[in-house]
């Protein structure tokens, strides 16, 4: 048997070292748990970052997914396929959008809103070329490709990478009045996160989706949303952006449209905006497989079946709940929505990391962001009794 040491002694010495994990090796999963090689379990809160809402190993998914890859995996963009347009008719219907861009990663969905959005700028609204502007916001986190992480704002994340992409402009996030300045006639997107995801969970002010909404509406500017972690129910809503029916004109979807097992991701816009894409424009030897569409399609079926997004809103108000009520001098802060929850720890007490993995020897699984924050994002399907095992835990982990 290969113990948890091996696979860890291994991993170091044959894989580069562009990750910290916590020090546990998961060799087999069910619903919201997880098992080591010496048979410890544990509770997963973080799913993947959010690509498990789900739950491991969801046996319609699993179904799904082997019964397509007994007919057909792969056949490429040069024919078409059988499951592409049912997948891409119900991942449409479901977002309110007309249609759809099937690529596999989230960083390639937020590639294809950036060529999207220019090429719209450029054919809409006659901006010279070159000339594009994007606007983002601080602390954001939309992928790891060069263009992506030239306009992040963490050092950790792009220094050493340069030279990168022109064409982005930088503002606080949640600050309307920044947005409102930073609009030029070269403008042609706002790319934002409904809730910023790995900047530790930071949850934008009332009102402040609905405003930018209407700021990029005023000003032709297309509002193009990051929900690859905020999407399909995990703050409570199918979409972020539902909570204040703030429609945006570009939709990026990834990690939990896989069901959690398989990469899939999307960008989705109105015909007005897809059509400036011809043939040659864009595309990817993986996007649209049929496996990925029929893993998508039941990743999709599943989420409305067993109504997750409800369950997401009540099982993440009562983890708030129960967290407000410890009263702990060791929080800074508690954040979040539905089941996209931080807990801050107080610097006096040290940094996140090390409750993570005190955490992690009574059980859960939780993983730190920022040096202080730790994250809690379990599985949707998660339940009270779930939720209080957790908190038994974490309570003796604090103190
Ligand atoms: N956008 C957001 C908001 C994310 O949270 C992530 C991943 O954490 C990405 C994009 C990148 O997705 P991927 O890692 O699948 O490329």
């Amino acid at each position: 048997m290969v113990t948890s040491e091996d696979c860890m002694v291994m991993e170091k010495r044959y894989g580069a070292h562009n990750y910290e994990p916590i020090p546990v090796v998961i060799e087999s999963a069910h619903g919201i748990w997880v098992q080591d090689p010496e048979g410890r379990k544990y509770l997963d809160c973080l799913s993947a970052y959010s690509a498990i809402n789900h739950g491991h190993r969801h046996p319609r998914i699993i179904k799904a997914l082997r019964e397509q890859a007994n007919r057909l995996t792969l056949t490429s963009r040069a024919f078409y396929n059988d499951r592409l347009p049912v997948f891409l008719k119900k991942l449409t219907g479901l977002a309110g959008m007309e249609a759809a861009l099937p690529m596999n990663t989230g960083a390639e969905a937020v590639e294809t809103g950036i060529k999207l959005a220019r090429k719209w700028g450029y054919q809409h609204k006659k901006i010279e070329d070159g000339r594009a502007e994007i606007i983002v916001c601080e602390n954001n986190f939309h992928g790891r490709t060069t263009t992506i992480v030239g306009f992040s704002s963490d050092p950790g994340t792009k220094n050493g990478f340069s030279p990168f992409t022109p064409g982005f402009i930088t503002i606080p996030y949640d600050d309307c009045e920044a947005l409102e300045q930073a609009v030029t006639p070269n403008t042609v997107a706002f790319l934002v996160e409904p809730i910023q995801g790995e900047a530790g969970v930071v949850v934008p002010k009332e009102g402040y989706l609905k405003r930018i909404r209407e700021i990029c509406s005023d000003n032709n500017v297309l509002l193009m949303l990051d929900e690859i972690q905020t999407g399909f129910c995990r703050t409570g809503k199918m979409f972020a952006f539902m909570h204040e029916e703030a429609k945006p004109d570009i939709l990026l979807v990834g990690k939990a449209l896989g069901g959690g097992v398989y990469p899939v991701s999307a960008a989705l816009a109105s015909w007005d905006i897809m059509k400036v894409f011809t043939p040659g424009d864009h595309g990817s030897t993986f996007g649209g497989n049929p496996l990925a569409c029929a893993v998508g399609m039941e990743a999709l079926d599943v989420l409305v079946d067993e109504d997750l997004a409800n369950r997401a809103s009540a099982m993440g108000n009562y983890f708030i709940k129960r967290l407000l009520k410890m009263k702990n001098e060791k929080i800074r802060e508690i954040r979040g929505r539905g089941l996209l929850i931080a807990v801050e720890i107080n610097e006096e007490f040290g940094k996140a990391r090390e409750y993570c993995e005190k955490l992690k020897e009574l059980g859960i699984l939780a993983k730190d962001t920022h040096g202080q924050t730790i994250r809690f994002a379990p599985p949707l399907i998660i339940s009270k009794e779930d939720i209080d095992y957790i908190m038994e835990r974490f309570i003796k982990v604090l103190d």
